[in-house]
């Protein structure tokens, strides 16, 4: 707000208290001629004996006790006009910085806000997301005036180990002395960034040759050969380098963070700890750091397809729904699996489109089966950075109302680990979605960190045994008690349970013995195109759901379809 402006805003309420004010003056000014009059005839009456306008006239001539009664009304309002317009001024003042005191702890409040959602919450840089933002601005910019830039990623090699070893305390004292010793080798011009939970990121911006960067690179290096302190202990920590420059080795964020990775992995296998992008590097990775940047073109191409795999009753024996999985049809690699490019679709901003693509096929699909009458809740599974999004709930209501879907036929499956991290933001989506009446589901439960306390803060209705315990029930005796806890544990929180990785008839008669309510798994259907899903039921109903028991033809029967379609 300008001056002008708050002068006018003050001298408007100084005119609306003034006028309140000087209310009470008027009539103290009222009541002194009312005394006034009163007094003039009561001497009137006093003195000639009867009220008439000559005796009144008289009586104000002579009696100077009047006379002083006559200036009261005079005082009282000169002093109420003087006074009032002394206590308008203050309260108008009073009321202004008030106002601007409260106006500017919002805007603290905003700023506070803001600077959460884009830093690290731990070491104070920023996050991930405006890391990606600032390269993003940093190429805009180098595009226009003809510079270079480079990105070096650097990951603490052995940050695991000491995580095992030495607790989360200590291991994040070392990342802030990690972020510490980055920002202090690199120059004030770089943007030093933490965009993992073992990865860190630095954009320098403006240099003239890759030569360069690989300075930084050794400096860095040098920088964390002293060994950590915490808790009295030395703790050496190696770090590996990836580099990559622009314009030469990608003109995009995404293409650039992508061989960032790939150089990163070959400054693992070499002796100097960091390594320069080049193309060749492609062939000596993994499928899944080169592909990265194949994701986004696969998405809109629609070359990902989404598979179901049916959830069954296990009391019943009926068809409860469907969990969606995504997979991606590469033109020259074939099919590959999510875990291969969820993870790295995770890495980048490329989650959200990936998510986004799936809820809308998903929703679809969800809607054309509940219009042929088939009553089945479909899971969705969401990633620890759409968890983040707080544009998620929103686009979820869009895509709903499109494609009109009832919240209540979805499930969203999430895990420990993406609520963990940051859990205020996540549980505020969270409970905005399942206001909205979708139903939650803990994935992979018993493979994170497994906090009861968060179990107990999330609207959940579903929770999930993964598939690593339940596989091996009828072998080990500790994976079949773990299951058996976890159900009763679910239970006794109101939660229904799925089990996961139910791949023959013995694992699904246990689960019926332990209660448990939905079973998942291969030896019911493998996930299936919508397609073949179809097939799955018309097959499924060709028999009573009654008869759908372990061992009965039904299960046989589907389990050879499913063997069929599969070849
Ligand atoms: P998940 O959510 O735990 O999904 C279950 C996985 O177990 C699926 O692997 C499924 O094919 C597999 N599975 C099901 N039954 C059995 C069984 O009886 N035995 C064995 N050995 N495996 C079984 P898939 O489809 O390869 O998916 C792997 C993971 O990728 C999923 O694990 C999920 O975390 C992720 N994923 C898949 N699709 C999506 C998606 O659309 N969005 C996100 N964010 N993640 C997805
Ligand atoms: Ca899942
Ligand atoms: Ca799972």
């Amino acid at each position: 707000m300008d001056l002008s402006n708050a002068s006018n805003l003050l001298s408007n309420n100084v005119k609306i208290l003034k006028s309140e004010a000087s209310k009470t003056a008027y009539q103290g000014v009222l009541i002194a001629i009312s005394s006034i009059i009163i007094a003039t005839c009561l001497v009137s009456l006093y003195v000639s004996g009867s009220i008439s306008l000559e005796n009144l006239w008289a009586a104000q001539k002579t009696n100077v006790a009047l006379w002083i009664l006559d200036i009261i009304p005079f005082v009282f309002g000169i002093w109420g006009q003087y006074s009032s317009s002394i206590m308008a001024y203050q309260a108008g003042a009073l009321i202004f910085d008030q106002t601007q005191e409260l106006r500017s702890r919002t805007m603290d409040l905003e700023k506070h806000t803001n600077h959460v959602s884009t830093h690290d919450l731990l070491t104070d840089l920023p996050n991930r997301a405006l890391f990606y933002d600032r390269v993003a601005r940093a190429i805009a910019s180098a595009h226009s005036s003809n510079r270079q830039l480079s990105i070096l990623l650097i990951e603490i090699e052995n940050f695991k180990d000491v995580y095992d070893t030495l607790g989360r305390n200590s291991s994040d004292l070392i990342l802030k002395q990690i972020s510490i010793r980055l920002q202090g080798a690199s120059s004030e011009n770089d943007s030093v960034a933490k965009i993992d939970g073992n990865v860190f990121g630095i954009l320098v911006s403006n240099i003239l040759s890759v030569n360069e960067a690989e300075q930084l690179a050794k400096h860095i290096q040098k920088a964390m050969e002293a060994p950590f302190m915490v808790d009295r202990l030395q703790v050496g920590m190696h770090s590996n380098i990836g580099i990559v420059h622009f314009p030469t080795h990608g003109e995009d964020v995404d293409a650039l963070v992508q061989r960032a990775g790939v150089a990163l992995h070959m400054a693992q296998k070499s002796a100097k700890g960091y390594a320069i992008y080049e193309p060749s590097f492609d062939r000596h990775t993994p499928l899944r750091l080169t592909l990265m940047s194949e994701l986004r073109r696969a998405i809109e191409k629609n070359d990902l397809s989404l598979f179901y795999q049916p959830k069954v009753s296990i009391q019943t024996n009926e068809l409860y729904g469907a969990e969606a999985l995504a997979r991606w049809d590469h033109p020259t690699h074939g099919f590959i699996s999510p875990d291969e490019f969820i993870p790295m679709a995770e890495r980048t901003r490329m989650i959200k489109q990936l998510t986004q693509w799936v809820l809308k096929r998903a929703f679809k699909d969800c809607a054309a089966w509940h219009k042929q009458g088939l009553d089945i809740k479909i899971s969705v599974n969401l990633s620890t950075r759409d968890l983040h999004d707080p544009d998620l709930p929103d686009l979820i209501a869009g895509i709903a109302a499109s494609t009109g879907i009832q919240p209540e036929w979805i499930i969203l499956e999430i895990t420990e680990s993406s609520v963990m991290n940051e859990p205020e933001n996540a549980l505020a989506i969270i409970n905005r979605l399942h206001d909205m009446g979708y139903q939650f589901s803990i994935d992979d439960f018993g493979t994170g960190y497994s906090s009861l306390a968060y179990l107990k803060r999330l609207p959940l209705e579903e929770l999930k045994i993964d598939k690593s315990f339940v596989m091996d029930i009828m072998n080990s005796e500790n994976d079949a008690t773990i299951v058996k806890a976890i159900i009763n544990l679910a239970h006794n929180l109101g939660l229904s349970v799925t089990a996961e990785g139910v791949e023959n008839d013995a694992i699904m008669a246990k689960l019926r013995d332990y209660n448990c309510d939905i079973a998942q798994g291969y030896y019911l259907s493998k996930p299936l195109s919508v397609n073949e899903f179809n097939d799955w039921i018309k097959m499924s109903k060709l028999f009573p759901h009654s008869t759908l028991m372990p061992n009965t033809p039904t299960i046989d029967a589907v389990a050879k379809y499913q063997s069929e379609i599969s070849h």
